[in-house]
């Protein structure tokens, strides 16, 4: 160890629920963490999210004690924006790596997140804790439930008008700041990093960006959440109360045309939870979904599933081939009923693309010469699987949550308490 370099018993990388889970079992378990995250903010997708199936307990009531638990705990440390890479494996079995921390213009331990800043900040720009739904500033807290909840400027955007460290109280902006780079030891790692979402622009003929009334099911979460940015579910292009939604499901996944084979495992049970909500939130709307096969297979799913059914929602077993769009912004889908064998048409007022996971590449380049084996779908390889699902091709690097491929919120935190325990026994082993 060089002297300049800073020394953690494990470094976790990602700060979604599984990277927030194994950092806690780990630091409970006396060990000293940093928990590196790319985002401003960590909580990964699950802060993002609505009720979460199967029980319908609310995701961020779940998820923020976790993230403060994590944020203060006297073994962690967490580094938001932030990157952990050029790892590797020395020869007596510890660690080196490079953390990287970006500016985020904010000092940190001043901003009381007040968002004076973001008040006068004159530059608009989507959202991306919204999904694009609405917009943000430039100077700005990430969202409200965000933690640390400290503001950021987005320096791409910013039009460097001042307006914002006139404004902030507490003198904290800061456009000085530059990138930190600090040389990391650690006994072992924890590989967090995640899944990304499908991007259905690909799929012109569902008209999504085309047709406003046509969203992802990752915006319907945002509309059903107590923080949404509309206080109703609308439709984005008139505003009007919609009241005959489709969901299509599959959109990205077991589609061996679009390089993405797999079944995204959690598409059909958040199609059914947000039926089941929306027949709460819009308790007039008709709700439709269009499915190939339903995958119910966790404990507790097929119930959720046969409870969406009695709550009304609709499930036709169909392909949809195209949307169109009418000039009132209803929308048009042509599909084929599976079951009579024909090509049918039906008009919705809003349509859900029922968006599938893939794997998030950067889990392949933080090893120095890519060291990290990753699956035919880009997901980290687990290379024992039955025995140790954990354990990757690099001894003393474990992986946790849907960096190994997609799963559901609580197979991702069983994966997180088996990585810990696995990075706590290599640590044992090698003291
Ligand atoms: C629309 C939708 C609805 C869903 N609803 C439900 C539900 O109701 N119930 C349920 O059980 N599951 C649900 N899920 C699945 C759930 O979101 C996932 O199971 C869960 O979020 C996985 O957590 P994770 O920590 O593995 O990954 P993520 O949430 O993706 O977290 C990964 C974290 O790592 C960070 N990261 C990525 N790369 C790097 C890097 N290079 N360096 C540092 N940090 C990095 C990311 O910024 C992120 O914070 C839903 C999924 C979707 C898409
Ligand atoms: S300096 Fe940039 S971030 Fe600050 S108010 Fe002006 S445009 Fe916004
Ligand atoms: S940077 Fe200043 S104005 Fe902006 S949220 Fe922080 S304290 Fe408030």
């Amino acid at each position: 160890m060089t002297p300049d370099e800073v020394k953690y018993d494990v470094v976790v990388v990602g700060g979604g629920i599984a990277g927030q889970e194994a950092a806690l079992n780990l630091a409970n378990s006396d060990q000293q963490v940093l928990l590196v995250e790319k985002d401003l903010s960590i909580g990964g997708h699950m802060i993002h999210l609505s009720k979460v199936f199967p029980t319908l307990d609310c995701g961020a009531c779940i998820t923020t004690p976790k993230m403060s638990e994590t944020v203060r705990h006297p073994n962690i440390r967490v580094s938001t924006f932030s990157e952990f890479t050029e790892i590797e494996r020395l020869s007596d079995g510890t660690f080196t790596g490079l953390l990287t921390r970006h500016p985020k213009y904010v000092i940190e331990k001043d901003c009381t997140g007040c968002q004076d800043c973001e008040d006068a900040c004159p530059v608009v720009v989507k959202d991306q804790y919204q999904y694009g739904l609405v917009g943000r500033k430039a100077a700005y807290v990430p969202f409200s439930i965000s933690n640390p909840r400290v503001a950021a400027i987005d320096i791409e955007n910013c039009i460097l008008c001042g307006a914002c460290e006139r404004a902030c109280p507490a003198d904290a902006i800061d456009f000085t700041q530059k990138i930190e780079k600090t040389k990391v030891s650690a006994g072992t790692v924890i590989i967090a990093t995640g899944f990304n979402l499908f991007d259905p622009d690909v799929i012109e003929k569902y008209g999504l960006g085309k047709h406003r009334n046509v969203i992802t099911s990752m915006q319907m979460e945002r509309q059903l959440v107590p923080t949404r940015p509309y206080n109703n579910v609308l439709r984005p292009k008139d505003g009007k109360m919609p009241d005959n939604i489709a969901y299509v499901l599959c959109v990205g996944s077991r589609d061996q045309t679009l390089g993405n084979p797999i079944c995204s495992q959690v598409c059909c049970m958040y199609s059914a939870k947000q039926g089941q909500l929306l027949m709460g939130a819009l308790p007039m709307a008709d709700v439709t979904i269009y499915y190939l096969h339903i995958r119910a297979f966790g404990k507790g799913f097929e119930e959720f599933y046969q409870q969406s059914i009695g709550m009304g929602v609709e499930y036709v077993k169909g392909k949809v081939g195209t949307i169109d769009e009418k000039e009132n912004g209803d929308l048009v889908l042509r599909y084929e009923d599976i079951r009579e064998g024909s090509i049918k048409e039906a008009t919705h007022d809003l349509v859900v693309l029922s968006v599938g996971m893939l794997a998030n590449p950067e889990a392949g380049t933080l090893f120095m010469n890519n060291a990290l084996e990753l699956d035919e779908f880009g997901y980290i390889r687990q290379v024992d699987m039955l025995r140790n699902p954990a354990s990757t091709n690099i001894e003393g690097v474990f992986v946790a949550g849907t960096a190994s491929g997609p799963m559901d919120i609580p197979d991702s935190i069983a994966s997180s308490g088996a990585a810990a325990a696995e990075a706590l026994s290599y640590l044992k082993r090698k003291s």
